[in-house]
C-alpha cells in the first residue's frame, strides 16, 4: 500500500505548497488512491487521505481496514487533525495507518492512537436523546 501512496503522490496536484502527498486506504479487499488537491483558494484544498477515503466510498466502501501515506521529506508526516476524523468514520480505532517519507522512513501507528476519543455517530445518536432545551424570549 506504501507503494501505491507512492505512485499516486506523483499525480498531486500542489503548486502552492510544493508538499506532495499519496495515500492509500484498504476497503473490501481492493486499494483506493488519492493525492492532494491543492487550489489557488487555499481553502479549497483537499488532502490525499480524504481524496482516498473519497475514491473507496464512491466505490461503495464504508469499512477501510489500513491505511497508507507518503509524504513530507526528512521525517514521515502523519494525517492531520481533519484527516483524522474523516479517518475515524470509516475505521476501526485498530486499524492500522502506516506514514512514510518518499525515502522510504516509515511510521506505524492505529486511528486510535492517531484520534483518542473521536467524535462519531454514537456522539449525534446521544445529542438527539438528550435535546438541549434552549432558552427563547430574550434575556431575563
Ligand atoms: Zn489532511
Amino acid at each position: 500500500m506504501l507503494k501505491a501512496a507512492a505512485r499516486v503522490r506523483k499525480h498531486a496536484h500542489a503548486p502552492y505548497s510544493d508538499f506532495p502527498v499519496g495515500a492509500a486506504v484498504l476497503a473490501g479487499g481492493k486499494v483506493f488512491e488519492g493525492c492532494n488537491v491543492e487550489n489557488s483558494s487555499f481553502p479549497l484544498g483537499v488532502c490525499a487521505e480524504r481524496n482516498a477515503v473519497a475514491a473507496a466510498v464512491a466505490a461503495g466502501h464504508k469499512r477501510i481496514d489500513a491505511v497508507a501515506i507518503v509524504g513530507g521529506s526528512l521525517r514521515p508526516v502523519p494525517p492531520c487533525g481533519g484527516c483524522r476524523q474523516v479517518l475515524a468514520e470509516f475505521c476501526g480505532p485498530d486499524t492500522p495507518v502506516a506514514y512514510s517519507t518518499p525515502g522510504g522512513r516509515v511510521m506505524r501507528t492505529t486511528v486510535g492512537e492517531l484520534l483518542p476519543s473521536a467524535f462519531g455517530a454514537g456522539d449525534l445518536q446521544l445529542g438527539r436523546a438528550a435535546p438541549l432545551k434552549i432558552a427563547r424570549g430574550g434575556r431575563r
